[in-house]
Order: structure tokens, then C-alpha cells, then sequence
């Protein structure tokens, strides 16, 4: 039996329990269904996988309750106790790491290469934030003449999470551990067109000995669960990952209950290659960083700026690599791009190859529909775009890629944060006095040189301008999720300031 074949069979297995029961909330420990549903199809075939309910407020409201009541117990409970519950779910998710693939992968379109990393790399999540669940409250003493200061955090109290479909496990993991690692509670709000995972996800959280109303997982639409998430009373702060117009509603809803925001946006990522980089190494990581993950990417290098006087021989041998990568079932091993995740974003990626056609850029390759079922589109690249084309500036999150020419390091840097968003940059030159220098001047929140993207966790991860707000990694995703606390003591009998004596 082929491998393909092989995980198409598993994979039904899996989905056996999803089409006869369908995916219901998690509420309190409990499986809550909403009063109505919707369905889930996928990208590969528009097969219907299952239904799935539709959170409305009500079923916000006990979440949020769920959480609230469960937050006093959680928040107390020491940090080793914590560290113990969350490396559980790591070893849980390590133990079902192929079940969340394949069910990834046949939900989202993804590659099973890249999703079979990423169910691990949800497990190492859990690991990480569960090390550190011990020394979150930790706090300083900042001493003066007359007081010594001692700080100290505590968890902020129930969050709201609100996640997208690209890569969906992974990103929920890398957003609900820290949460829990500080001793928040959770309610989830995963991406309706991805919910097989994060049912998977809660399920392993309650196994693992997590106690109810610590992570509730509400399922529905943006507009109606998730507005009535970022709107209750009862939910202290809001962690959201998707789209920065997306974000600028939730700050409006947000704003009555004075919501304490978390945001990882868009991004139109440039990768800047200089005449004296490595171009075989850049060819690797420029391909790697656009079409890896179907392009679905926040992080991905959706800018090519190159710098003119190698800008043919490099674009000559990316063309040929773009129309060689393998497009197909996202379960086959031999996949490297899998269809996009649904309809409207497949026409949105679509309508992008028409609007580069007409502002003028070359069309080197792909731009075709493949078939004439589910999502699949061609690998593709546009040459000789300008800054200002709407390619250029827009992003598409798809596997397109823009390329951009540029003269030298002035115009380069100009380029490159001539762009709203902010997220990522990566820098390829072996000039090292160039490197630091455009690095310190390129707008975004990460940046890469001689290198694709690796995320090493305790390191800030998110973007400056329309890319987000805050930042995850280590400490910086306890400041999200907790509150500090000064404490002065006086140590002696200071001067006081005496009114009315
Ligand atoms: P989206 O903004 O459409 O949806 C994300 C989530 O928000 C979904 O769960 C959706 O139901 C919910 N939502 C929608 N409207 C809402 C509202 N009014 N109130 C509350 N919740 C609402 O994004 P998407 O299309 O699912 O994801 C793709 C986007 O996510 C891209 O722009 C991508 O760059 C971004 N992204 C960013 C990062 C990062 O780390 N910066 C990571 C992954 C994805």
C-alpha cells in the first residue's frame, strides 16, 4: 500500500467519530452543543468532513462563566503542579501526533511534511511553557534608601484565544500554554473553517488531568462567537492571531470592557538579496519561505527584493525551481504544496495573478487553477514588479510570490519598509557591516540574516506596524497573560510630608 494510501485509510478512522457525532463545544469538562450548526468541508475534495456547532453569545457566557469559576483554584495551584498537567498534554499530543496530521492536513490543505513537524512542534510548546509554569510569578526587589520594593506577578485572570486556520494546532498551542503556564483559565475560539484540531487539542488538555473551566473551546464564526468573546465581562484580555483588519474590529469590540490585547497580524515579509549573499543558500530559503505551508504563512517571504545586477540569474533559476515544486494531496509524503484552505481565499489568491497581470509585472509562472476540484493552485511568481503595484504591497497568503529590483542598500531599505505590515525580514549578504546595519534600519519585529525562519522560543516573536502588538516567547508571554504587583516597605522611619499639622 502506497504511504498516500496509507493515511488516507487512517485518516478515516479518525474522522469516523467526527461524521457520526460531529464536533461539539467544550464547556466545563462537558460537551455543550450550540443551537445550531455548521458545516466543515475539505479543500481537498469539498467533502463534507462533519458538523460542527455554532457558538453563539450564550454559549460565550458559559464559557466565560466556566472559566471565571475555575480561574481562583488554577491560578492557586503551585507551578510545579501546573508544569506536571502541561507536559501531560506534550506527552498526550507526541502520543497522537499522527492523528492530529492527518486530520490537520485533510481539514487546512496542508502538507502532511510540514504538518507532521508542526503536531510535534505543538508538544514542545507545552514542554517549553511547562518549565517555566514554576518561576512565572517570579518578581524583583528594587531597593531605595527608604523602601524596598518587591514585585511580583499574578495570572490576569480568564483569556480569550482567537485563532486562525493556518496551521491551526500549532499556532493554538504556542497561544493557550503560556496562558496556562501562568495560571490563566482559557476560553478557545478556534477558526471556523479549521475545527478538527482544536477539538483534538481540548480533548488531550481534560485527559491529561486539566481541570474543568480551566480550557473551554467554543467553536462558530468571527462575527458572532468570537465578537461576544472579545466583548464579556468575565474575559480579562484577548489573544488573537488572523488578519489586521480583524484585529482592528476586536479592538472596537474590546474597548467597553477596556480588553487588554495581544495581536499577531499580517505581514508582507521581504527577503533582500544582495549581489555578494550565497545565492544558492538564498535560493533555498527564499523558495522555503513562500511556498512551504502553501504560502498560508504570517511569517512568509512574500517579497522578493533583488538586487539588479544578479536579478536575471537569479530569477532564471527561481522560475525553474517554482515550476518544479509538487503540487498535490496534502497526505501524500511527496507533497510540498497542498490546496488552499477554502473557496473565497482560493478566488482571493486567484484575482491577485489578474491584478499583477494588469498593473504590468511578468508573470514567470504558475497563476493556473490545477483540476477542477478542491483548492489547488499553481505555484506562482511574478518578475519585475514596482513597489508601489498592489502585489507589492498587499498580502496575498498564498504560494505568489513578487519580485522586486532594486539598485542599491538606499533603495533597498526604502522598498522594503515602504509596506504597512512589519512582521518579518530576511537579509542575505556576507558583508556583516551591511547586514547589522540594514537590520537595525528594516522595519519589522524579526528579522533573519543568511538564514530562513527559525523560531527558537525565547526569543520575542511579533511584528511592528500592521503586524501586531506585543510579543510571545518566554517572559514576554507572561507580561501578556499577567499582572504585576509592587509592594514598598518602608525600612525605617523616613521624613514624611505633614499636612494639617
Ligand atoms: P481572520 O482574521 O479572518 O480570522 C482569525 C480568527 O478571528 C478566526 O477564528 C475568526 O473566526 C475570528 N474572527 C473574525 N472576525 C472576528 C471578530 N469580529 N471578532 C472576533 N473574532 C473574529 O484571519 P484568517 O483568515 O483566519 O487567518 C489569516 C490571517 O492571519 C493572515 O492575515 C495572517 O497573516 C494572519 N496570521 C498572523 C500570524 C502572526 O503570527 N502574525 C500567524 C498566523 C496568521
Amino acid at each position: 500500500m502506497s504511504k498516500l494510501a496509507e493515511h488516507i485509510k487512517k485518516l478515516d478512522g479518525h474522522l469516523k467519530r467526527f461524521r457520526e457525532g460531529g464536533i461539539a463545544n467544550l464547556i466545563d469538562g462537558k460537551d455543550v452543543r450550540s443551537a445550531s450548526s455548521f458545516e466543515t468541508r475539505s479543500p481537498v475534495d469539498e467533502s463534507l468532513i462533519c458538523d460542527v456547532s455554532k457558538g453563539n453569545a450564550g454559549d460565550i457566557d458559559l464559557a466565560a462563566k466556566a472559566a471565571k469559576a475555575a480561574f481562583p483554584a488554577w491560578a492557586a495551584m503551585s507551578g510545579e503542579a501546573r508544569k506536571k498537567i502541561l507536559h501531560k498534554i506534550a506527552d498526550l499530543i507526541v502520543e497522537r501526533a499522527e492523528e492530529i496530521a492527518l486530520c490537520e492536513c485533510w481539514d487546512t490543505g496542508q502538507a502532511y511534511r510540514f504538518m507532521a513537524k508542526a503536531a510535534l512542534r505543538g508538544a514542545e510548546n507545552f514542554r517549553y511553557f511547562a518549565d517555566l509554569a514554576p518561576s512565572a510569578r517570579d518578581g524583583q526587589s528594587l531597593p531605595t534608601a527608604q523602601h524596598m520594593n518587591v514585585t511580583s506577578r499574578s495570572p490576569i485572570g480568564p483569556v480569550g484565544i482567537i485563532t486562525p486556520w493556518n496551521t491551526p494546532f500549532m499556532l493554538s498551542t504556542w497561544k493557550i500554554a503560556p496562558a496556562l503556564a501562568a495560571g490563566c483559565t482559557v476560553v478557545h475560539k478556534p477558526a471556523e473553517f479549521s475545527p478538527l484540531t482544536a477539538r483534538i487539542l481540548a480533548e488531550i488538555a481534560h485527559q491529561a488531568g486539566l481541570p474543568a473551566g480551566v480550557w473551554n473551546l467554543v467553536n462558530g464564526m468571527g462575527e458572532d462567537a468570537g465578537k461576544a468573546l472579545t466583548e464579556h465581562r468575565d474575559i480579562k484580555a484577548i489573544a488573537f492571531v488572523g488578519e489586521s483588519r480583524t484585529g482592528s474590529m476586536i479592538m472596537k469590540q474590546g474597548a467597553d470592557t477596556l480588553k487588554r490585547v495581544h495581536f499577531e497580524l499580517g505581514g508582507k515579509n521581504p527577503v533582500v538579496v544582495f549581489d555578494d549573499a550565497d545565492l544558492d543558500r538564498t535560493l533555498d530559503a527564499a523558495i522555503f519561505m513562500i511556498y512551504s505551508l502553501n504560502g498560508e504563512r504570517c511569517t512568509s517571504s512574500s517579497r522578493l527584493l533583488i538586487q539588479e545586477n544578479i536579478a536575471d540569474e537569479f530569477e532564471t533559476k527561481l522560475t525553474a525551481r517554482v515550476n518544479n515544486i509538487k503540487v498535490g494531496h496534502p497526505l501524500d509524503p511527496a507533497t510540498e504544496i497542498g490546496p488552499l484552505i477554502h473557496k473565497v481565499h482560493f478566488d482571493k489568491v486567484v484575482d491577485y495573478v489578474e491584478i499583477g497581470k494588469k498593473d504590468g509585472a511578468k508573470l514567470a509562472a504558475g497563476g493556473e487553477r490545477i483540476g477542477d476540484q478542491g483548492w489547488f493552485v499553481q505555484p506562482t511568481l511574478f518578475t519585475h514588479a514596482t513597489p508601489k503595484m498592489r502585489i507589492s504591497q498587499e498580502e496575498v497568503f498564498g504560494p505568489f510570490l513578487t519580485s522586486i529590483r532594486f539598485k542599491d542598500e538606499e533603495e533597498a531599505l526604502a522598498i522594503a519598509n515602504d509596506v504597512e505590515y512589519g512582521l518579518t525580514g530576511y537579509v542575505w549578504t556576507n558583508d556583516l557591516t551591511r547586514a547589522l546595519r540594514f537590520s537595525n534600519a528594516l522595519e519589522a519585529g524579526m528579522i533573519w540574516v543568511n538564514s530562513e525562519n527559525v523560531r527558537h522560543l525565547p526569543t520575542p516573536f511579533g511584528g511592528v506596524k500592521n503586524s501586531g502588538i506585543g510579543r510571545d516567547g518566554a517572559d514576554w508571554s507572561f507580561e501578556f497573560y499577567m499582572e504585576q504587583k509592587n509592594v514598598a516597605f518602608a525600612l525605617g522611619q523616613h521624613k514624611m510630608q505633614r499636612l494639617g499639622a
